[in-house]
């Protein structure tokens, strides 16, 4: 979880030692046939829950391992899944029940493979798990049934393994909806994880709990994070510029949903970008739309995959450099939500570089606006 998330201070009686089992509204594909993506828009109630949430804020929802990955994980221990375990003094419950609801079996971390390797009596694996670069690497792309397969612990039993698996997380979701314009409801926009590795196909849990298994009129648990470094600007009338291109579009629905519900007066100003246009351009009628009502003044895209050479936001944004300048330079704000491990800081660059240019300051002065922007709280980042 980002740092500047934190448990909401609703005063529901839900939350997250209670997550409220919130119904499935509507679930659709938002790519079209043929995209390599598959991104879930979901559609979520929260009637009869008394919470709340504001635009910009994220959602936890609490997934359930998928049936075939339980299936794969019993087969490759050689366990019986209906016999009972203890998961504290006073609860026992059949062994496949936990693997469904309360242990995680994709994500393999160094702690949980040493305690494995020291349960299952594997003293070639806990020596490996002495060597941090090699755990890194073992353990990228690879789940508790390559695990298993890899290093077969026969002595362990259910209740050994019930011992050390991680509790299964609850994953967050940017929150895709302003509550003014859905009441009781709250909408995400979740790209499904799926991969082939190590001659198995891999689903993240969540996003594929969502896609594959949460189906309409089925409750699944909720519960929200409130990000006090990710709102829009109190005084309406202000102007602000937002990036989200795949799922980092999600905050920004919200954002525009919530300045036409609150009347708000300040220009609004959405780059998108993914890898095609004809298949790949989330809420596309929503945007088009929202200019042709003049709620959006300008949506620039980028798709990477539609000409030889790739473009991306960042390009779009140098290519509007004057333009950005102007925007916050009259008192704009600026946000940016997706992938953190390359477009942020790509995104992050471009926008020291046009303040740079157009604002006349050297690198370093240019690097301390953005970074006083940020303080400002006039540069929102909903990374991940
Ligand atoms: C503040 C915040 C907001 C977020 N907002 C959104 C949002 O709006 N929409 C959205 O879709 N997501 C969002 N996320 C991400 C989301 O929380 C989950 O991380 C995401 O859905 C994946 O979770 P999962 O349970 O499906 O996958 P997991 O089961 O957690 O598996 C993911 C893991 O699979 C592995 N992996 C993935 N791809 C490969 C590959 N090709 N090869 C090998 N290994 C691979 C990686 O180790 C990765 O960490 C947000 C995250 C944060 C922190």
């Amino acid at each position: 979880m980002s740092d500047a998330t934190e448990s909401t201070g609703n005063s529901s009686e839900y939350g997250k030692s209670n997550p409220f089992p919130a119904p499935l509204l509507k679930k659709y594909n938002l790519n079209g046939v043929g995209s390599a993506k598959e991104t879930i828009h979901a559609e979520i109630s929260l009637e009869g829950s008394g919470l709340s949430y504001e635009a910009g804020d994220t959602l936890a929802v609490v997934p359930e391992n998928a049936p075939d990955l339980i299936a794969a994980f019993l087969e490759a221990t050689g366990l019986d899944g209906s016999q009972s375990v203890a998961l504290d003094e006073e609860t026992s419950i059949a062994f496949e029940e936990a693997l469904r609801w309360k242990f995680d079996l994709r994500v393999v971390t160094k702690v949980v493979l040493t305690k494995y390797a020291k349960s299952g009596g594997l003293d070639e694996l806990l020596e490996k798990c002495g060597d941090r670069e090699w755990v890194k690497e073992y353990t990228w792309g690879r789940d508790w049934v390559d695990v298993v397969k890899d290093y077969p612990a026969p002595e362990l039993d259910a209740q050994g393994y019930v011992e050390f698996l991680r509790p299964l997380a609850a994953r967050l979701y940017s929150i895709a909806s302003s509550i003014k314009a859905h009441p009781k409801e709250v909408h995400l926009t979740v790209g499904a994880v799926r991969y082939e590795a190590f001659g198995r196909s891999k689903k993240g849990v969540c996003s594929t709990y969502i896609s594959d298994m949460w189906e309409v009129g089925d409750t699944a648990g909720v519960y929200f994070h409130h990000n006090k470094n990710f709102k829009l600007p109190e005084d309406g009338s202000l102007s602000i510029i937002m990036i989200g291109p795949g799922t980092g579009i999600a905050p920004f629905r919200a954002f525009v949903e919530e300045r036409i519900a609150t009347g708000a007066s300040g220009k609004n100003w959405l780059f998108f970008g993914d890898q095609h246009e004809a298949t790949d351009y989330l809420y596309q009628s929503e945007w088009e739309g929202y200019v042709a009502s003049g709620n959006l003044e300008k949506v620039d895209v980028a798709f990477s995959r539609d000409q030889d050479e790739k473009v991306y936001v960042q390009d779009r944004m140098r290519e509007n450099a004057a333009e950005i300048w102007r925007w916050i330079d009259a008192g704009g704000y600026f946000y940016v939500c997706g992938d953190a491990s390359r477009m942020a800081k790509d995104v992050n660059q471009a926008l020291i570089d046009i303040v740079g240019e157009h604002g006349g300051m050297d690198e370093a002065e240019a690097a301390a606006y953005v970074k006083q922007m940020q303080k400002e709280k006039r540069y929102g980042r909903d990374v991940y």
